[in-house]
């Protein structure tokens, strides 16, 4: 029985790389050892160090670079309905293996094994979603004013570069990797140095269903050296990123230097509007789930709890009774509902949020006072009420098991709070009243918004940010327009057709 953290990470990603010990990148169907510095990764239940594994490095990129044009090349070679057989395989394959990659993700990114189990399973619908879109991607023929006929193509853009953050890491990959192969790319995935494992058992695990070597890499490294190095690649045609809006804007910068495009899917701080008519008990568990799952450590969190008034002070107690009962611990025990912070970092940051907002005038309705545990990186479920959406807990995104209750009177007001924020990834409302739910639906400025819900989302429908949360969707149909470009292909059909310098004549006739 393996002891140490380190000894069961290695037991566990084994299966996925028979005979190799290395940590790395997966690159051409190899798992290959960067040449950069090393990269220490830290248990956050624990505090302690438990692995570590080489920066892919400029070298490493190139490398990938060429086998993914090659792979490609290959993909683009099968027909369509072969695509999708294989993204289909790829989803059964992921589900066969679901306990394993959950128990992976667990481990190394230390995620409650019941959300990992929960996030495997929305891979393999990822994969089976896009599956069935391979052959439908078709163009249009347009009925130009002229002899000619016009029709478009949706034509893959080649090779896409994606990173993706620590906070979801085989979610974001799936989630990303799926619709950018569906429409025929192959894929160079960065993932968070802190958490690469998932994705690597992911491609090899893809490559096991059929996928041609090289469409699908995994470059494991920072986001500064490798990162950067890949964006630079002229192989690579579009970034698509998953993170911080501060590294956000690095990456659209060094896209934009070299002339290509970018999705970018950033932060949120959500308002979670609780009116006086809702159905209480629900909305509360709602709150909860909006917040306290992952930890808070969520970009679509319900970080601010609008609350009606005259109902201010029972709900807040409510949830603040709810977010006592939560069962925080270690990740890999079934029960545990609430797990640590990812990252040391990360961890510093929600507590010092957590006292600034005490400074501002908050006070913690239930949870932490932004005191460090004992040990690893763990925050209590945390409530703060008489919250203003001025001060910084309530403009900051946290990206922890914090909520900031705040007090509103009208609708009006509800609607003024939460469209004042620079973030606009999702929102949600809870009413009885069917009119008010579509007419603040359709108020708030969010890219995503629920109504008597939170947190659904699925592949099929599209996801993404107004605002500073972002730009591009990611899912759904959306995504497919996102990693596809449009050619236009225009044939001469007349009998004669007139030979002119310039316009041909006929053309906005
Ligand atoms: P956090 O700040 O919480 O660590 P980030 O948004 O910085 O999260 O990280 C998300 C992803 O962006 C990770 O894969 C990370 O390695 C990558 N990244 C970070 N900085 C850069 C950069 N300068 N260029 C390219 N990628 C980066």
């Amino acid at each position: 029985m393996p002891s140490t953290l380190h000894e069961q990470l290695l037991a566990k990603l084994a299966p996925f790389f028979p005979g190799k010990e290395t940590v790395g990148s997966y690159v051409g169907g190899e798992l290959l050892a960067g040449s950069g510095a090393a990269i220490k990764l830290v248990d956050p239940a624990t505090g302690r160090e438990f692995l570590s594994y080489p920066d892919a490095g400029g070298e490493l990129v190139a490398r990938a670079a060429r086998a993914a044009v090659e792979g490609q090349r290959a993909w683009a070679a099968l027909t369509a309905a072969q695509r999708g057989r294989v993204m289909y395989e790829i989803g059964r394959v992921v589900r066969a293996n679901l306990e394993p990659l959950a128990q992976l993700e667990s481990l190394s990114a230390g995620k409650p094994i019941r959300d990992c189990r929960g996030e495997v399973t929305k891979v393999a619908e990822m994969f089976e979603y896009y599956a069935g879109w391979t052959d439908k991607l078709h163009g249009e023929v347009i009925p130009v004013p002229s002899g000619h006929m016009n029709y478009t193509r949706r034509e893959p853009f080649g090779v896409l570069l994606l990173i993706t953050p620590w906070n979801a890491p085989v979610f974001t990959c799936g989630w990303n990797v799926a619709p950018a192969i569906a429409a025929g790319n192959a894929v160079l995935l960065k993932p968070s140095e802190l958490t690469p494992l998932s994705s690597l058992a992911l491609a090899s695990l893809a490559e096991q269903a059929g996928l041609p070597r090289g469409v699908f890499n995994v470059l494991s490294g920072h986001g500064h050296t490798t990162g950067q190095a890949a964006i630079a690649c002229p192989a690579v045609k579009k970034v698509v990123f998953v993170g911080s809006p501060a590294t956000g804007g690095k990456i659209a910068a060094a896209a934009a230097a070299r002339g290509i495009p970018c999705v970018l899917e950033l932060g949120g701080k959500s308002a979670n509007i609780v009116f006086e008519d809702a159905d209480l008990t629900r909305a509360c568990i709602g709150a909860q789930s909006a917040i306290f799952a992952a930890a808070g450590q969520s970009c679509v969190a319900g970080s601010r709890l609008l609350v009606q008034r005259s109902i201010y002070d029972r709900f807040v107690a409510m949830v603040a009774e709810g977010a006592r009962r939560l069962r925080t611990g270690s990740p890999l025990l079934p029960e545990t509902e609430v797990g640590p912070i990812q990252n040391a970092r990360q961890y510093g940051h929600v507590l010092a949020m957590i006292k600034a907002g005490l400074r501002e005038g908050a006070q913690v309705a239930e949870g932490s006072d932004g005191q460090p545990a004992q040990e690893g990186f763990f925050v209590r479920p945390t409530v703060m009420k008489n919250v203003r959406n001025d001060m910084e807990i309530a403009r900051t995104e946290v990206f922890g098991p914090v909520v900031v209750a705040i007090p509103f009177d009208t609708e009006e007001e509800a609607v003024a709070i939460a469209n004042d924020s620079e973030f606009g990834l999702a929102g949600a409302v809870w009413t009885h009243d069917v009119a008010r739910a579509h007419r603040v639906a359709s108020l708030v400025k969010a890219g995503t918004f629920w109504i008597n819900t939170y947190k659904v989302i699925n592949v099929a429908s599209p996801f993404g940010g107004y605002d500073a949360s972002g730009y591009g969707r990611s899912s759904g149909t959306e995504a497919l327009r996102e990693y596809t470009q449009v050619k236009s292909v225009w044939v001469e059909t007349s009998a004669h057709p007139a030979v002119a310098f310039g316009y041909a004549p006929g053309i906005g006739a």
